[in-house]
């Protein structure tokens, strides 16, 4: 199979991103084709397995403590609810188990004790096991490789020139330091950003650039749209639409052939249409399930629903990894 591109610079990204729009799907839907199976689609879950009360300030962000949002604060879950969690999502077609908790960082603790716990459970039952879990060293990421964790999500969220907009209590440099951390326990990474925060294209391909440049570079790449939640810094932003969301997705696809492309949060707002163009576009990869986190995301029936009418079929566990080790052998 021939390599994918990975020197790519911010004006050739900039020149993928600005052309005509059917024209740029067409191009990212026959990259696609190389490196995916068509028709494929990774279905994810998300839980949150502890909610709000963070310490950081990330602007789109309800689970912030210092934001007034109405979200349900809730402590660390138990590993049985995790677990009975992570069944239904299995028995509802996901391959994949994300779990979520709103720390800046993690402590060594006993709370740190019963997520490994829970990555040991959901591995155990053959799902792929993502946590998103805030920064964290490299000695944690080895213990959470360890347990069996096959991803670590970590957001870039935007541009290293634009994130001091959205988030000032780190920054960038903490990013790509805990992705490194996963990545030298050998852990896949998942990382992406958000668009519709008030960013330029300069911006959004600033973001596209730097996920470029990580060798390896990510496995997964989720694309979220912002969902404006009340009481946030950004509850007025206007939001990004369809059109800008589907080059996003075709400009991620072409400079992250290999790539998971996850179309993410923001989902509810869109048509079946609108997704259907993103899968066109290189997507392949969604989450399930009614809650992103906080945010409201489409019922899995209608998701079954929509893959019955587009022909898709979700894909089973672990695939990803072994096409990629194919590819590099
Ligand atoms: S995005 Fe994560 S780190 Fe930022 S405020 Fe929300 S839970 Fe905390």
């Amino acid at each position: 199979m021939e390599e994918a591109r990975t020197n790519w610079n911010k004006e050739d990204i900039l020149e993928v991103y600005n052309t005509p729009l059917l024209e740029l799907v067409y191009k990212a839907q026959q990259i696609h084709r190389k490196y995916h199976t068509p028709n494929e689609v990774q279905v994810s879950s998300l839980i949150s397995i502890k909610t709000g009360g963070c310490p950081e300030d990330c602007a789109y962000c309800p689970q912030a403590a210092r934001y007034h949002t109405d979200i349900d604060v809730h402590k660390l879950m138990e590993v049985k609810e995790v677990k009975e969690a992570a069944e239904k999502a299995k028995a509802g077609g996901s391959s994949r188990l994300c779990m979520g908790a709103a720390w800046r960082e993690v402590r060594d603790n006993r709370d740190f004790d019963k997520v490994l716990e829970m990555v040991r459970e959901v591995n155990g039952m053959g799902m792929e096991v993502c946590c998103t879990l805030g920064m964290l060293t490299e000695e944690q990421a080895k213990k959470l490789a360890d347990a069996g964790l096959y991803a670590y999500n970590h957001n870039l969220d935007t541009s290293e020139e634009y994130y001091g907009e959205i988030i000032s209590t780190r920054n960038y440099d903490d990013r790509l330091n805990t992705i490194n951390h996963a990545r030298k326990a050998g852990v896949t990474v998942c990382s992406g950003g958000i668009i519709g925060m008030g960013e330029s294209a300069e911006d959004r391909i600033g973001m596209l650039y730097t996920l470029s440049l990580l060798n390896p570079q990510p496995e997964s790449v989720p694309i979220n749209a912002l969902v404006p939640v009340e009481g946030t810094p950004l509850e007025d932003q206007q939001t990004a639409s369809i059109w800008e969301m589907v080059r996003m997705i075709a400009t991620a696809r072409i400079v992250l052939p290999k790539s998971m492309v996850r179309l993410s949060a923001g989902r509810l707002q869109m048509s079946m249409e609108g997704q259907a163009l993103c899968f066109m576009a290189g997507a392949n990869s969604i989450f399930a399930g009614d809650r992103l986190l906080t945010t409201p995301n489409p019922e899995f029936n209608e998701d079954m629903e929509m893959f019955k009418i587009l022909g898709l079929t979700p894909q089973e566990a672990f695939k990803h990894k072994k096409q990629i080790e194919v590819v590099e052998e």
